[in-house]
């Protein structure tokens, strides 16, 4: 058991989620348990947003079994009390009553109709979706309310709410994203194990685009050394697909996130790791003179890529962060 009841209860956020029950996931879920939670909230405010495009946020699960190896919300499981960073892979805290959260909190009269931002955190098309279909639900409340929403995805399954999402291009504004880092088979397989094919999300984009509903890509995370030099791919075959913005993000490698990434690049890539000890030493983001400018492998400065400039990029307005 990853985490005591007694413990789960006194954790950091006190009377956050009520435990309901604990069931371990069988046939195409085994290997995942899911902690089935009531929670109190759902629609999230952020605190400090600074330069956030995005306000007010809802995930629905916590943990995601994508296990992406770089995945910057790592250490809110440990927040919450698991023990071990690979408990984000396979413990998955679904919040089952979201969807009548989200219909009480955007009542008429209670709520002011801001846009949401779904995937900010965790994926909210990861596996789980396939069983509890709350990102559904959620999705089918917005669209009845005209409330103007956005996602970000690594996974094909969002084309199963196609019908929702033209929907609510006719009702509102809404645009369904989807984060490719790389075009390489080696680098997807090794960083993101259990996501669906880059060139599958690709077509997900060419897909939703021709049915109406604005769709882009972040091509992200960038990893120093191991994907950077496909950016100019991924943007290449993004166009092709129809993105309707394209936007490339750093590797950002904060504290509990560092050591998982670190390690499992000591492990599976040690010629890189003097570099990036390097490139992170006392930073978390690196500085905008570090980004794309350097191959890590050799220590040379390299060009620019003439695609990432403007006017391809996202608009300010537009960007968010990476799930
Ligand atoms: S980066 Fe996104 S898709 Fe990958 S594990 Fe994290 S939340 Fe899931």
């Amino acid at each position: 058991m990853a985490v005591s009841e007694l413990r789960w209860r006194s954790s950091a956020q006190p009377g956050l989620f009520e435990l309901g029950r604990r069931v371990a996931g069988r046939g195409e879920y085994r290997g995942l348990t899911f902690w089935e939670v009531e929670a109190r909230t759902i629609i999230n405010r952020v605190p400090n947003r600074g330069s956030l495009p995005f306000e007010f946020t809802i995930n629905a699960y916590r943990g995601c079994s994508h296990g992406c190896i770089y995945c910057f919300a790592r250490p809110t499981h440990t927040y919450l009390g698991f023990e071990e960073p690979e408990e984000f892979d396979t413990e998955i805290v679904v919040k089952v009553n979201a969807v009548e959260l989200v219909e009480a909190e955007t009542r008429p009269g209670r709520w002011g109709g801001h846009p949401i931002a779904m995937g900010t955190n965790t994926d909210p098309y990861q596996p789980a979706e396939g069983r509890y279909k709350l990102t559904r639900g959620i999705v089918e409340v917005l669209v009845e309310r005209r409330n103007p929403f956005s996602i970000l995805t690594k996974s094909t399954l969002a084309l199963r709410d196609l019908d929702l999402f033209v929907e609510a291009a006719r009702r509102t504004t809404v645009s369904v994203d989807f984060s490719v880092g790389t075009l390489d088979e080696e680098v997807w397989r090794q960083t993101e194990p259990n996501t669906p094919h880059p060139g599958k999300r690709l077509e997900a984009v060419a897909r939703l685009n021709q049915a109406g509903v604005p769709s882009g890509v972040l091509v992200a995370p960038i990893l120093p050394g191991l994907s950077e030099d496909g950016v100019d791919e991924v943007i290449a075959a993004a166009r092709r697909a129809g993105a309707t913005h394209v936007y490339p993000i750093m590797l950002h490698l904060r504290p509990g996130v560092k050591e998982h990434y670190m390690g499992w690049l000591e492990r599976n890539h040690p010629e890189l790791a003097e570099q990036y000890r390097e490139l992170y030493a006392d930073r978390s983001r690196l500085r905008p003179r570090n980004r794309r400018r350097r191959d890590t492998r050799t220590n040379r400065q390299v060009p620019r890529p003439a695609q990432l400039e403007l006017p391809f990029s996202l608009p300010e307005s537009r960007r968010r962060t990476s799930t």
